[in-house]
């Protein structure tokens, strides 16, 4: 699944310390005046003003201070992830360190249990410092893969499920509602890459070199390079994980229906991140079942004008 959370920007001051994350190391400022060790980093110690600082690498090992295991996600960004476990680590030079942990059951988690560091790979933009457990199986360095096998196994499945409102396929009123004129939070972001596109257009047949031919794009195409074909973009669809607070339950089967509403409305450049967002547009009762219609809207991240909005129709029997 692709990050679609915030991401630390470092500052001059920040720098080495993300740097040494990046190196798989926790490094602090300490003041060569009096040996205080000091976080987050800062241009001078807090505690006798010195602005002879020093950055140290140090072991990273601590206790945890304290902790909240969050169920409801504090951004719609951080669904995937429930509940999150947000925590202060106290390492062994003394400060604070908020986190979150990974590779542990919330029903283990005790104040003052030994914490290791785990180096969270987020590549091209940072590494973040996350802990577990000292005796935790949990890998010491976490990248997008890892991320993926871990995350449903340090989720026990039927908190994740809790944390959603189930709803029974027959409930017309509590279906309905869910219909609104707003859209949801959005989705995790995805990008198209041109491969992605080469491998669409050999499957599809569609080949034009609007899609296919990078330099062509570029000299005679009227947006400066290739573009995504838009029932690629519209599939795509199947890759965003949309922040649904509900679920719904209690059917013996669910048919695609197909679409009410597809249309294209701005091009999604080769190499562009793409987001998607919905809103649950009708609830119709029908003879076979139950018929909701769900407006799902993807847009380039950072555009306001969708690329593809498509309103699906679901049948729930
Ligand atoms: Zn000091």
């Amino acid at each position: 699944m692709s990050w679609n959370k915030p991401l630390p920007h470092a500052t001059p001051i920040s720098a080495p310390y993300w740097e040494g994350l990046k190196a798989h190391e926790v490094r602090l400022q300490q003041c060569e005046d009096h040996g205080h060790w000091l976080f987050f980093p800062r241009s001078h110690c807090p505690t006798c003003g010195s602005r002879r600082l020093a950055w140290r690498q140090v072991s990273g090992l601590g206790t945890l201070y304290t902790f909240t295991v969050a169920r409801v996600p504090t951004l719609p960004e951080f669904s995937d992830e429930m509940p999150q476990l947000l925590a202060v680590v106290e390492l062994d030079e003394g400060v604070h360190i908020n986190t979150t942990l990974v590779g542990v059951d919330p029903a283990q988690l005790a104040v003052g249990m030994r914490l290791r560091p785990v180096f969270d790979e987020r590549p091209g933009v940072a590494t973040l410092l996350r802990y577990t457990p000292v005796d935790s199986a949990h890998p010491d360095v976490m990248t997008d893969a890892t991320a993926d096998v871990q995350a449903p196994a340090a989720e026990p499945a039927p908190q994740a499920v809790a944390s959603k409102r189930q709803i029974g396929h027959k409930d017309l009123e509590a279906l309905r509602g869910l219909v609104s004129e707003q859209y949801s939070g959005w989705s995790n972001a995805v990008q198209v890459t041109q491969d992605m596109i080469n491998q669409f257009a050999a499957l599809s047949g569609d080949d034009y070199w609007i899609h296919t031919d990078p330099e062509r794009a570029k000299r005679d195409g009227p947006f400066g390079g290739t573009i995504a074909h838009g029932a690629l973009v519209q599939v795509l669809a199947s890759r965003l994980a949309m922040p649904m607070d509900f679920e719904v339950v209690g059917f013996g089967n669910i048919v695609n229906y197909g679409s009410d509403r597809l249309r294209f409305p701005s091009p999604v450049p080769a190499g562009c991140r793409i987001h998607g967002r919905y809103r649950i547009k009708s609830v119709e009762a029908v003879k076979s079942g139950t018929q909701l219609t769900m407006e799902i809207n993807i847009h380039v991240v950072g555009q306001d004008r969708p690329s593809v909005i498509n309103d699906l129709v679901m049948l729930y029997m």
